[in-house]
């Protein structure tokens, strides 16, 4: 598991909500730099994957490790223990989340809500964070609507806004949760075409959850199938779409042709 080449590691993970197992055992794992989708029917644990890696969910068994560190776990006197708050404030920095939701501050302007979390979490002064803001909402297109509020945008404008405030933390790894399900069908383009232009980033990892069938196809290196908490099948997007191996994968995949 602690392969130099992983970004991501799950490794016999389980979570439960209740009696309810969530993630059954899982092992998965994401190599440094890699593009993977993750898709699968709802309920099947792909946002449980993405916000247990966000800490915003905890483990019930197993272990995940980002950049081959234990996530919910860290090492005293050589033993592993469930994880101090300093440990996750450490870990967390490495990874940004874009959710369904945008979840921008709606009391801040759309500069503001980009600058927060580098001025108070990483320290930077409010120049340097302001400077950073602009570079990656010029990246998003948005640099015309610095001084606006959330509820003045689109909602694929505010999902725009929300990407450039991931990137604003430099993460090592970006975790989309279906960016784009939230969108009219309209304003779903401009999104893809922002998290297209970042899969061309090399060192970046990105974990992307979503039913943009064809979009899997063209941005990822490998797509995941996951249903009622396992992995069920895992391959190359040319493969996973033209010739899946398992029953439940041609299912659901039935669905989206
Ligand atoms: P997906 O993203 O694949 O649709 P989720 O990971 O969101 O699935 O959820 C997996 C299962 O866990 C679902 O049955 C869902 O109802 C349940 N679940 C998710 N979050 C909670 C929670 N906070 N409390 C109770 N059950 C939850
Ligand atoms: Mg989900």
């Amino acid at each position: 598991m602690t392969n130099s080449n992983n970004s991501i590691a799950f490794h016999q993970v389980t979570k439960k909500f209740g009696d309810q197992v969530v993630l059954d055992q899982l092992d998965f794992c994401v190599r440094k730099g890699e593009k993977v989708t993750i898709i699968g029917p709802s309920g099947s644990g792909k946002s449980t994957v993405l916000r247990i890696l966000m800490t915003l969910e905890n483990i019930n068994a197993g272990t995940v490790y980002v950049d081959n560190e234990p996530l919910w776990h860290e090492y005293q006197a050589e033993q592993l223990v469930p994880a101090s708050e300093a440990h996750l404030r450490q870990m967390r920095k490495k990874m940004g989340m874009v959710f369904q939701q945008f979840n921008l501050f709606p009391h801040m302007s759309v500069l503001r809500n980009i600058t927060e979390a580098p001025m108070h979490v990483l320290g930077l002064s409010k120049q340097e964070a302001k400077e950073r803001a602009l570079a990656y909402l010029e990246l998003v297109g948005l640099m015309d609507h610095k001084d606006k509020f959330p509820s003045q945008l689109s909602g694929g404008q505010q999902q725009r806004v929300a990407i450039a405030r991931a990137l604003a933390m430099r993460p090592k790894i970006l975790l989309f949760d279906e960016p784009t399900s939230a969108l009219d069908p309209e304003l779903v383009g401009e999104v893809l075409q922002v998290i297209e232009q970042l899969s061309n980033q090399q060192d970046l990892t990105l974990l992307l959850v979503t039913h943009e069938m064809q979009f899997a196809k063209d941005i990822s290196d490998r797509v995941c199938f996951f249903d009622r908490g396992k992995m069920v099948e895992e391959a190359p997007p040319q493969e996973l779409f033209a010739a899946p191996k398992q029953a439940r994968t041609r299912d659901f995949l039935a669905n989206f042709m």
